[in-house]
């Protein structure tokens, strides 16, 4: 096995990254590129050893990186998005043969804001130094009175991050930054189908100058590696983005310890168009949801319209989504690229042949697209019943299925109407009813008039089988740290008053 491939020019390690070396697997994996199927290089394949000997790398490295003045974790960070910045084009060009999506998606949009996500959270742990913001005086009952309270944000201890495919270097990030601000020693294993990035942010950190097993990466195929990570003991945190039937498997590991755990998981959210809704915006929004060849959590599978504005809506839709360009992600003119992987592929279509075979029109799609790869046509649904597998489970593919409803009420119940509650988006033109609406629906963030604006400071997470937690902001550093709150007596040590 050779350590190093090279793809589209970019040289990357193949190797875990562990203790500040690189450490090369008895056994490896294929990586192929979704975009023709090729193989891009062979990859260590990590099992229980290599997970020990990286959450051994993180336990040592821990108590000097939870020491280390807040200043300087913020200026490491900054390093660190100082060296992604330098190499956006590297990390977008080898994301893109990784995973597929779209090459100008990568350099604008999402590797800006993989650096960004280091930035925030390098600021945000400056902001904890403030006193105004963590010491409050005890009011209330006699025994509380002149008592002063001062809220602490320890750092947790070793840290195991495990991401997913569809957009490996940004969820990844969005977990190591405040992982690390926090005080943390992480752990990451990206995804089997999507590994290459992760190596690339290795390298990027060691040139940053972070210490070494402070960030470790471990590669290898789900359980394999993850049982031995998730049941370790000396892991004080397990954040994870993924499907929920790996959610309940790595929840059941960390029992054995009582690891607290952050779980983002899947989606099967609603987009309500009301009749008075901006027909034309509500239109972008539907199409919008094929981005990623819909390999998005967050998408909105679900289009609910409004039954007076049900043909004008599907009319103006199909003239929309037809003109999206298939094929190579590579291409400027390229709007969907390929699905993961060709499981992904069958599984995508195993929903849509099943939702045919029940009585569904596909109006547009039901096929895969013979564009030369793993690719499947935009498609879109509709005569679904609101209990069939289509409406009900979530397919990760360029599928949506559209519905009809009478009035706000029935809007309401067909949207709350799953095992999920990721997100919501409603298009209407009337504020009071967005308020009123937004109040019913059960969902992590809702969009009205838009769709996936998402600042880091908000909170970010699931409801019912969409996840446990929320990260971001506030919410991203209490999940990474001990939150100890001190109360002292007003003269300082007669804590009897
Ligand atoms: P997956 O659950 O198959 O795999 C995710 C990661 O878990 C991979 O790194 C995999 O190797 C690892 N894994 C698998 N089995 C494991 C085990 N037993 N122990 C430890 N790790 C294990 O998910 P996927 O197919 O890679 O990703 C798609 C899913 O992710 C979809 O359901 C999607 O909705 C969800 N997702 C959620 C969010 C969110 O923020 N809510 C974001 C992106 C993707």
């Amino acid at each position: 096995m050779s350590d190093r491939i090279v793809v589209a020019g970019v040289g990357v390690d193949t190797r875990h990254w562990i203790g500040g070396e690189r450490v090369a697997s008895v056994t490896t994996f294929t990586d192929t590129s979704p975009i023709d199927g090729r193989a891009l290089g062979e990859i260590a394949r990590g099992g229980p050893a290599e997970a020990s000997a990286a959450v051994a790398a993180a336990k040592a490295a821990f108590p000097a990186w939870a020491a280390t003045s807040r200043t300087e974790r913020a200026r490491l960070l900054h390093a660190i998005a100082d060296g992604v910045e330098k190499r956006i084009e590297e990390l977008a060009v080898v994301e893109t043969n990784d995973n597929g999506a779209l090459l100008r998606s990568h350099r604008r949009g999402v590797m800006p804001r993989v650096a960004h996500n280091f930035r925030f959270f390098a600021d945000w742990l400056l902001k904890l130094d403030h006193e105004d913001f963590d010491t409050f005086p005890s009011g209330g009952s006699a025994a509380g009175r002149g008592h002063t309270n001062h809220v602490s944000w320890d750092p947790a201890g070793p840290s195991v991050l495990i991401t997913p495919w569809n957009a490996p270097l940004m969820l990844a990030t969005w977990k190591v930054a405040p992982a690390l601000a926090a005080g943390n020693t992480v752990v990451l294993k990206p995804a089997e189908w999507s590994p290459l990035t992760a190596s690339l942010l290795a390298d990027i950190a060691a040139e940053a100058g972070l210490p070494a097993g402070v960030l470790n990466v471990v590669q290898g195929y789900g359980s394999e590696i993850g049982d031995a990570l998730t049941s370790h003991p000396d892991v004080r945190r397990i954040s994870f983005t993924g499907s929920v039937p790996t959610a309940r498997h790595i929840a059941a590991s960390a029992a054995a310890n009582l690891t607290p755990l952050s779980l983002e998981l899947g989606g099967k959210s609603p987009l309500l168009v009301f009749a008075d809704a901006d027909l034309d915006l509500a239109v972008d929004l539907a199409v919008e949801q094929y981005d990623n060849a819909g390999q998005v959590c967050l998408a909105a599978t679900r289009i609910l319209v409004e039954e007076s504005i049900a043909d004008e809506f599907t009319r103006r839709f199909i003239d929309k989504a037809i003109q999206l360009t298939q094929g190579d992600p590579r291409d400027e003119a390229t709007d969907l690229g390929p699905n993961i992987h060709p499981r992904q592929l069958e599984k995508i279509d195993g929903f849509v042949q099943r939702a045919l075979a029940a009585g569904a029109r596909a109006v547009i799609g039901g096929q895969r697209t013979d564009v030369g790869g793993q690719y499947y046509a935009p498609t879109l649904l509709t005569d679904v019943a609101q209990d069939s597998e289509i409406v009900q489970e979530e397919v990760f593919g360029p599928v949506l299925t559209l519905q009809t409803f009478a009035d706000e009420d029935e809007a309401v119940r067909l949207a709350n109407d799953t095992r999920f509650g990721l997100a919501a988006t409603l298009a209407t033109g009337d504020p009071e009813r967005a308020e009123r609406v937004t109040a019913r629906l059960v969902a992590g963030t809702i969009w009205v008039n838009c769709f996936f604006v998402r600042d880091l400071q908000a909170p970010f997470g699931g409801s019912r089988l969409s996840g446990v937690g929320r990260e971001g902001g506030t919410w991203s550093f209490d999940f990474y740290c001990d939150v100890k709150n001190t109360v002292t007596a007003p003269n300082g040590w007669n804590n009897h008053g």
